[in-house]
């Protein structure tokens, strides 16, 4: 039995640099999979011992701000929905913005599982960020570093109960 993450998030908090890193070269590109649109890319995980799929809600960077509301909900809520965990990042340095909090409350009401992520957490740039994002109600956040591969062990212990 394996599981599957969504990795959701406004644009460029680093959501397609960690699914990069979880899946490597085993890019299993979905554009021609029935239910699936190029804006969700799936691949097949690893990390330490674990495998599994993860999905990249990509395809929100190049809409308009008019658009992206409706549509970012409905991308994020199909890949909530084709998940069994959700991984929630926010840019630990840039600190919340509005988006984050509207992606937080489309989370909180689904009510799924989510752990969320500061990324860009490397040194103590994302202090500040990491304490900040207590306030999205979303529980304790987790300090990565999608780039750098820091925190990849605390993601680990929060998955490894999924597999
Ligand atoms: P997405 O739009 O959420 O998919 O974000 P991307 O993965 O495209 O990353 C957006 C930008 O953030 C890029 O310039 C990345 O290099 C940068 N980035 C991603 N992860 C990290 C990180 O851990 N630390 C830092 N400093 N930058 C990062
Ligand atoms: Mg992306």
């Amino acid at each position: 039995m394996s599981f599957t993450l969504a990795i959701v998030g406004r644009p460029n908090v680093g959501k397609s640099t960690l699914f990069n890193r979880l899946v490597g070269r085993r890019l299993a590109l979905v554009d021609d999979q029935p239910g699936v649109t190029r804006d969700l890319r799936e691949g097949d995980a690893r990390l330490m011992d674990l495998r599994f799929t993860v999905i990249d809600t990509a395809g929100l960077e190049d809409v308009t701000d008019d658009s992206l509301q409706g549509r970012m909900r409905r991308l994020t809520e199909r890949a909530v929905d084709m998940a069994d965990i959700s991984l929630f990042l926010v840019d630990g340095r840039a600190g919340l913005t509005a988006t984050d909090r509207v992606f937080a409350d489309i989370l909180r009401r689904k009510g799924g599982k989510v752990i969320l992520a500061v990324n860009k957490a490397e040194g103590s740039a994302a202090d500040a960020g990491a304490l900040e994002a207590w306030e999205l109600g979303l529980g304790e956040p987790v300090r990565i570093s999608a780039e750098h591969g820091e925190g990849m062990e605390d993601l680990y212990h929060l998955l490894r109960p999924l597999a």
